[in-house]
């Protein structure tokens, strides 16, 4: 078993992230880990906050470890909500008040271009490697949908007629941006470590 240590708490994204690797490899949750503290994201880019993440449990574990950040970039305006997504309306992070306001700020606009995009950082033996997902679509006019999280009742991926928020998850995962990041990460990782 090679263990890989995951930037996350959240126990579902890592048994998503487990069912997805080949069998030889173990993730292992920050909790499980020992690593209690949060890990912030105080950087600008996508690439620089999900390097910190996987660096910052690298220096505290000395272990194999993965981080990702995701930001839903729209191309009307430059890229935001982008790194900022999470916390785009503000503090407490709120996933339909951030919605509101994109709505708001793309009002009359008929450029509705927008990419999620996914930065994974894996940190092999001290050494970083970036792995990119993503997946292009439109701004819709107005929320549908109630499945998944986030921006997914306003984003209808290239493909497909529905937004997120109609699909069930299998149906998103076609799609997924943080899934192409992982596969690319997975494909590195195969290539590189045998069991
Ligand atoms: P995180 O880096 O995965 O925490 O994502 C940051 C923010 O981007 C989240 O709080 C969501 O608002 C948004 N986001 C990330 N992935 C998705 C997705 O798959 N659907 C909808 N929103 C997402």
């Amino acid at each position: 078993m090679h263990p890989l240590i995951l930037a996350t708490s959240n126990p579902n994204k890592a048994r998503e992230i487990q069912s997805l690797l080949p069998g030889y490899f173990e993730v292992i949750t920050l909790k499980e880990a020992g690593i209690e503290q949060e890990i912030p994201e105080p950087f600008f880019t996508l690439e620089e906050n999900s390097r910190h993440k996987a660096f910052t449990i690298y220096s505290l574990t000395g272990k194999d470890c993965f981080a990702e950040d995701t930001g839903l970039e729209t191309e009307v305006l430059k890229g935001a909500p982008g790194v900022h997504s999470a916390r785009f309306a503000g503090e407490p992070r709120n996933d339909l008040r951030n919605m509101e306001k994109l709505l708001n700020e793309l009002n009359g606009e008929t450029n509705r271009k927008a990419q999620f995009r996914t930065v994974m950082t894996l940190v092999l033996n001290g050494e970083t490697h970036l792995f990119e997902g993503i997946c292009k679509g439109q701004i819709t006019l107005s929320p549908r949908g109630t499945e998944g999280f986030g921006y997914d009742p306003v984003f209808v991926p290239e493909g497909s007629t529905l937004t997120f928020a109609e699909m069930g998850l299998e149906e998103k995962n076609r799609f997924s941006h943080r899934k192409k990041a992982l596969f690319k990460m997975i494909d590195y990782l195969q290539k590189t470590i045998t069991p």
